[in-house]
């Protein structure tokens, strides 16, 4: 009976049917239905939707502003403006009063508009004016820097035709109109595209780094011309994708392997921005082809590199051929650059996938990269990683001190960061082209935002997601207000409930689809979402059969003793090193097959503000282990995982794991203990 709708609801349920296909989830309830994606057509009336002949946004960005974090997510926040991002002024020598981006001489490259780009979104969100007063500060410097060309920015950029510190910097003034509406912004990128439009094409993107983010431009070009409508602005979106670096082709080749240290395209941060390039283009170009590029170029270099969990893969700098094992470091920059990358993608496309893998990286592997007080920070964060020490005893492309935390150092991550949680905060919710709204990625908040016929509601989402299973949305609207409400089915979908003011209804999702609900809603309407994620255990075989432990969106690390110690610095902002005072040597006495033999939860509480610390783990599990006395550090680097079943005589044991992203020193792929029949 799933095809069967009832009236009152056949519209809609057509509308959407007829472009992408979907199951009416419950005949009795003919509100409900199961969705790929919302529909491309149509185009949210309150909010700037893709203009034709653009491809239609499923879904939509709201205005900064419109999403409130609040809970843990709130907290990450507020720990950025008290730590090194609120504060990166005081430390950063690239924020000082020489930097090019005041004087508009001299140097000035990619370091103040990175810092920017999340600084001023920092702002905005927590409505703090006084980063809002800072970050305008120097906006201003930068649009008072325009040239009667259009060029903007310090004069050494303009003269060897570098564009992408600017590329950063179109982020930062986009954030600052959306948030503000400065009226400055739209005629500036105008006159600033024009510009870029004018440059004959050996001068647009000739080459180093500018060529292979160049996409990154692209999508500020978007973004204005369904601000202006301006024709020029497509054929310059034309023009930049052809003169920007191919990602429509493998990343990976023999060729590149041979000469991985000296190729851009294996450098980390560039493939994680790089990869989604064709998926912007694709909303100029309409070709599906380019959506499949994406997910080719993800798939090779996932299943290379990234057998391992987290949702990061291994690039301590460049891909290192022969190195994709849990050791291989990820830089921040390419963690929040990754997020970004997909929380593009999920508005481009609509594809619930996008917002799986932007999820995998901010619950899993972003929180390690930063000291619990978001007061220093490293360049590698690995999934199996036993000592954040200074002394470079590490196999990594670079030399020195990677994995120790340390504010002053690690140049472009040290203000990179900066928009990754802002960034996540701001893709929460999004609107849809049918006028409703989408829950896209989890966490507390509150949207406040236009629906329907124009009417503004007030959602509150209580959960402590990712750590809890349960979400709760409470509508709060001055009058009944009907519109379409999406929630995403993660991936990790194993069954679970929606209940609407208690009452269960009657609904069979799929990983992967949304559940899309529409009615009338009435102010205090609660609905509540249900998961019942199983703990289930990922085999690698690969990385020498190792093993993975997940449980919903949340993968698992040993619990490892920290000592936290201090090298360098200051008092205010200390560098630390972070060694263990327990064994990590352990291989996991489980059945793959039959995880919860072996596993079990052992306590669950309400995550606090900073829940990704040891202490502070939401959620602990216990698994049953054995030490493997061969499996040793190479200087102070973890081994290699070793091969498995291993056979081992040492005792059982009891280990505690925790959240990856609460664990610092991790083992997050075990060898798997040889069964014995004894
Ligand atoms: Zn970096």
């Amino acid at each position: 009976m799933r095809n069967s709708v009832a009236p009152l609801f056949a519209v809609f349920v057509f509308a959407i049917s007829a472009l992408i296909g979907s199951r009416c989830a419950d005949e009795k309830t003919s509100g409900i239905a199961v969705v790929k994606t919302p529909p491309f057509a149509g185009g949210n009336r309150h909010y700037v939707s893709n203009r034709t002949p653009l491809l239609g946004s499923p879904l939509v960005k709201l205005p900064i502003g419109s999403v409130e974090p609040k809970g843990w997510l709130l907290g990450q926040l507020r720990l950025m403006r008290d730590g090194f991002t609120g504060r990166l002024a005081e430390i950063s020598r690239f924020l000082k009063d020489d930097s090019g981006w005041i004087t508009l001489k001299g140097k000035g490259w990619e370091e103040v508009p990175y810092w920017l780009k999340g600084y001023g979104d920092l702002g905005y969100i927590l409505k703090d004016q006084e980063i809002i007063s800072k970050a305008k500060r120097w906006l201003e410097l930068a649009l008072k820097s325009q040239r009667s060309d259009g060029y903007f920015g310090p004069v050494d950029n303009g003269e060897s035709h570098d564009l992408w510190p600017n590329m950063v910097m179109l982020f930062a003034l986009r954030s600052r109109h959306e948030a503000t509406g400065d009226a400055r912004v739209l005629p500036f990128m105008t006159r600033y595209f024009h510009y870029e439009n004018d440059l004959p094409d050996g001068e647009l993107l000739p080459g180093s780094w500018q060529k292979l983010r160049g996409g990154d431009n692209l999508e500020v070009v978007y973004w204005l011309y369904n601000r202006t409508g301006e024709g020029f602005l497509l054929d310059l979106g034309r023009r930049l994708h052809e003169r920007t670096s191919d990602w429509t082709s493998s990343v990976l080749s023999d060729q590149r392997d041979k000469n991985w240290e000296e190729s851009s395209f294996y450098h980390g941060v560039n493939i994680t921005m790089g990869i989604r390039e064709p998926g912007t283009y694709y909303q100029q170009a309409k070709d599906r082809t380019l959506i499949d590029a994406v997910e080719a170029n993800y798939k090779q270099v996932m299943e290379a590199y990234g057998r391992q969990p987290g949702g990061m893969f291994g690039a301590d700098e460049n891909i290192r051929p022969g190195y994709g094992d849990p050791r291989q470091g990820a830089e921040t920059c390419s963690m929040v650059e990754f997020m970004s990358s997909f929380e593009s993608l999920l508005k481009i496309t609509g594809d619930t996938r996008y917002a799986d893998r932007c999820e995998e990286i901010a619950f899993n592997s972003l929180p390690a990269s930063m000291t619990p007080d978001l007061k220093g920070l490293h360049y590698l964060t690995a999934p199996n990683l036993i000592s954040c020490d200074s002394t470079g005893e590490h196999d990594f492309q670079n030399g020195g001190t990677l994995v120790s935390y340390d504010p002053w150092s690690y140049r472009c991550c040290q203000h990179n960061v900066a928009f990754g949680w802002p960034y996540f905060a701001e893709h929460l919710w999004m609107g849809t082209s049918d006028d409703g709204l989408a829950a896209a990625l989890y966490a507390p908040s509150v949207v406040t935002a236009r629906v329907g016929d124009g009417a503004e509601i007030r959602i509150s989402e209580d959960t402590a997601y990712p750590f809890g299973d349960v979400i709760d949305f409470t509508m709060g609207t001055a009058k009944p207000a009907e519109f379409p409400f999406y929630l995403r089915i993660p991936s990790w979908w194993d069954g679970g409930s929606v209940s609407l003011n208690g009452e269960a209804l009657k609904a069979d999702p799929r990983p992967g689809e949304y559940l899309v609900i529409r009615r009338k809603w009435q102010d205090g309407d609660r609905l509540r979402l249900e998961f019942r994620p199983r703990i289930m255990v990922q085999t690698w075989p690969t990385i020498g059969n190792s093993v993975s432990v997940r449980r919903g969106p949340l993968w698992y690390s040993l619990k490892i003793g920290e000592q936290w110690r201090r090298y360098g610095g200051t008092d205010e902002w200390p560098a630390l090193e972070l060694l263990p005072t327990t064994a990590w040597n352990y291989g996991l006495v489980v059945d793959p097959l039959d995880p919860a033999a072996t596993i079990r939860i052992e306590s669950r509480k309400e995550p606090i503000d900073q829940p990704f610390e040891p202490e502070a783990s939401p959620i602990v599990l216990r698994a049953r282990a054995r030490k493997i006395p061969s499996w040793t550090a190479e200087g102070r680097m973890v081994g290699k995982v070793p091969p498995g079943p291993v056979a081992t005589d040492a005792a059982m044991e009891e280990i505690t794991l925790i959240p990856m992203g609460c664990a610092r020193l991790r083992i997050s792929s075990f060898p798997l203990v040889k069964k014995r029949w004894r």
